[in-house]
């Protein structure tokens, strides 16, 4: 199969197209390299079955392929807050565009959703039929709106136009590949521990998130959209281990070896006190759970940021 991986020289996309490959397809990657790279990427250019176009997603793009898996956005808070208006640009008009895309070819497409359309949750762990609590006017809801937004649109081209939809909500993923600089937490604290700097804890470090390890990420959206069941989710796809931010820097700090101290910092606006998957649905309709826990993905990530910061 031809498949089209919009944000695929993103951290998510790079891992999907790389297995993606592996498994014998030909990948096209969409890209308008905003938060993404070329580097990230640049393994697999010598690949015949691979081929990167620059675009942005907001613009209607025509090509021919047999599936789509769309995740182009900003995913880190800085990043989405940097432009929210190009944000919400970028998740509406581009899930309208790659459905109008999917729609003319006739092929499945899978949306890369996100545990943030839970909000701040009331219900806990998150479960797919929480409808979430979500600050539509805050910092972070061009991000968690667009979201929304897209996933609705999934479901209506599904109802209006009998399209094959797929939308995974994906809780925080780390590893490999991830930017120095996006400023999420997992990334933040290693480069923090390996530079001999303060790991920065917003808060009270009390907060808590569920950690999944990028391989068994990219396991999950696979199986959804390869699933027998025609499951067209929303599946919640995350590791339900889960931390408080003060657990996650003593790990880090352990694992690297690190004697850094503990800086705290104001917390932003609508940060989410707590967040776990229920996974039984993803259990249950497609055989999926995670395999990598915190303490190995997390000395994979150590092994790549020593490596990246060195060179
Ligand atoms: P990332 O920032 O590394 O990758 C996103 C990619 O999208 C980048 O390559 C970026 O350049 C590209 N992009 C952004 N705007 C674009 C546009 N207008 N046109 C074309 N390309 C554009 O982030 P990621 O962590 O790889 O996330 C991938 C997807 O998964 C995103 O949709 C994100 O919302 C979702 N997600 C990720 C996580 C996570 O923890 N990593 C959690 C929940 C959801
Ligand atoms: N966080 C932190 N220090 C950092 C970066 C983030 O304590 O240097 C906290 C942040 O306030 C949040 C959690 O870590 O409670 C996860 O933040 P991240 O930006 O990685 O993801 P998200 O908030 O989108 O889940």
């Amino acid at each position: 199969m031809r498949i089209l991986i919009t944000g695929g020289a993103g951290f998510v996309g790079s891992h999907l197209s790389e297995r993606l490959l592996g498994a014998g397809h030909e990948v096209v990657v969409v890209d308008n390299y905003f938060t993404g790279s070329k580097t990230n990427i640049a393994h697999l250019q010598g690949n015949p079955g691979f081929e990167a176009i620059r675009h942005d997603v907001t613009f209607p793009l025509y090509v021919e392929v047999d599936a789509i898996y769309n995740l182009a956005s900003p995913a880190s808070p800085i990043h989405y807050q940097h432009d929210p208006v190009q944000t919400t640009k970028t998740n509406v008009m581009g899930a309208i565009n790659m459905l109008g895309l999917a729609k003319r070819l006739g092929v499945p497409i899978l949306q890369a959703s996100t545990s943030e359309v839970y909000g701040d949750p009331e219900v806990h762990p998150q479960t797919e039929d929480y409808w979430g609590k979500v600050n539509p006017i805050g910092p972070r809801a061009c991000y968690d709106e667009a979201k929304r937004v897209a996933e609705t649109l999934f479901f209506d081209y599904h109802r209006q136009h009998g399209l094959e939809i797929r939308v995974a909500r994906i809780f925080n993923t780390y590893g490999p590949r991830m930017a120095a600089d996006d400023g999420r937490v997992v990334s933040n604290f290693i480069v923090q521990a390996l530079r001999g700097e303060p790991l920065t804890i917003y808060g009270d470090g009390s907060q808590t998130r569920s950690f999944c390890y990028v391989d068994d990420l990219v396991s999950g959206l696979v199986g959804l959209m390869e699933n027998t069941h025609q499951e067209t989710g929303p599946v919640n796809i995350g590791n339900p281990g889960e931390f408080t931010m003060l657990e996650l820097a003593s790990q880090v700090l352990e694992l690297t070896g690190s004697s850094s101290e503990i800086e705290h910092r104001d917390l932003p606006a609508d940060d989410p006190r707590q967040r776990q998957p229920d996974i039984s649905l993803a259990k249950k309709t497609m055989g999926w759970e995670p395999h990598i826990p915190l303490s190995e993905g997390l000395e994979k990530t150590i092994a790549y940021f020593r490596h990246h910061l060195a060179g």
